[in-house]
């Protein structure tokens, strides 16, 4: 299939970007990488009637260090983070999650704002960022707005964005030596969205887990936390009891989806077999350090 015929206008300001989207509204999208938007307009997915590229709003580019955030702007691709020195130091889990989105050519072209606006339920991104109860900065006509993760993605591909609004990045906590962080999935191919995922952003206090965030992908409408299921891990020695206990409760914390090639209990059941791996990981890792 071909896309519907559209009109395209390259920008060369966000006001001008802002002033588009006012006028056309959800009659209008913004292109980015391409790396999802073009796929969905030969599907006919989507029909919007005019494109805005923001390729060139270098405003929107660049990941750099403010305080103790991490900063990165819309347009930063995959590739580029994953290829960040920065990013390996001050956003971990970042680093370890880039390599499994796509192929090297989709990473190339793909952008961070592209793959957080998008908010597809098995993309990395979104995970990782509200495993790192990160913050979107979205800006419209009046002015900037920042939304935290657990308030921004709402329901399937549906974020608290408005059609008016352009994300123009978000910010991470930066990392501290007490933290630990690990990234597992399970695709079919590589290179494939996620059957299952999880991120996890860990605090510990020696041995102790002072806390413990899991977020998984590919198992709900949205990224998910397991709230029951960290509060059991919190303030513990991430003993094999301890985890096989939290990991009970996971079971039953958890309901996922079923897609087109797995089974709701699949997922569940591949979760559960990532949760466990990253969770001894990070007691192993702590270890380590103690030893
Ligand atoms: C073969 C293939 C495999 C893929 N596998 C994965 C995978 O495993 N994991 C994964 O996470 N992704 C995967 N993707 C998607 C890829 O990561 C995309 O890059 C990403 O989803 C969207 O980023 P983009 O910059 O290409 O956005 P675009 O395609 O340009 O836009 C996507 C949507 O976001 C909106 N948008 C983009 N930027 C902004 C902005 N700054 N403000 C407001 N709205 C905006 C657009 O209007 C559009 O609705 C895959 C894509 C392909 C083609």
């Amino acid at each position: 299939m071909k896309a519907p015929r559209f009109d395209y206008v390259r920008v060369a300001t966000i006001a001008e970007a802002l002033a588009l989207l006012a006028r056309h509204g959800d009659d209008a999208r913004v292109l980015a990488g391409g790396q999802t938007l073009l796929a969905t307009l030969n599907m006919r997915l989507s029909e919007p009637t005019l494109l805005i590229d923001i390729t060139g709003l270098d405003a929107l580019r660049g990941i750099e260090r403010r305080g103790d955030r991490l900063w990165l702007g819309a347009l930063a691709t995959h590739s580029e983070i994953e290829g960040s020195s920065l990013v390996a130091e001050a956003a971990p889990l970042l680093a370890a999650a880039a390599p499994h989105i796509a192929h090297r050519a989709v990473r190339n072209a793909g952008t961070w704002g592209g793959s957080l606006a998008y908010a597809d339920p098995a993309a990395e991104w979104p995970a990782c960022l509200l495993a790192l109860e990160g913050t979107v900065t979205v800006q419209g006509a009046q002015g900037q707005r920042r939304i935290a993760a657990r308030d921004f993605f709402l329901d399937l591909y549906t974020t608290a964005l408005a059609p008016d609004e352009l994300l123009v990045g978000a910010d991470v906590p930066v990392a501290t030596a007490a933290d630990w962080f690990g990234f597992d999935e399970l695709a079919r191919r590589r290179g494939d969205y996620a059957a299952a995922g999880v991120a996890v952003a860990a605090r510990f206090e020696r041995r102790i887990a002072q806390s413990v965030r899991l977020c998984f992908l590919g198992v709900g409408a949205t990224p998910l936390r397991a709230p029951r299921t960290e509060a059991l891990l919190a303030g513990k020695e991430l003993t094999r009891g301890t985890i096989e206990i939290a990991l009970a409760s996971l079971k039953a914390e958890l309901d996922p989806l079923p897609d087109l090639h797995h089974e709701g209990v699949t997922k569940r059941h591949l979760a559960t077999v990532l949760a466990r791996r990253l969770l001894l990981a990070a007691d192993a890792s702590r270890g380590a350090l103690s030893a």
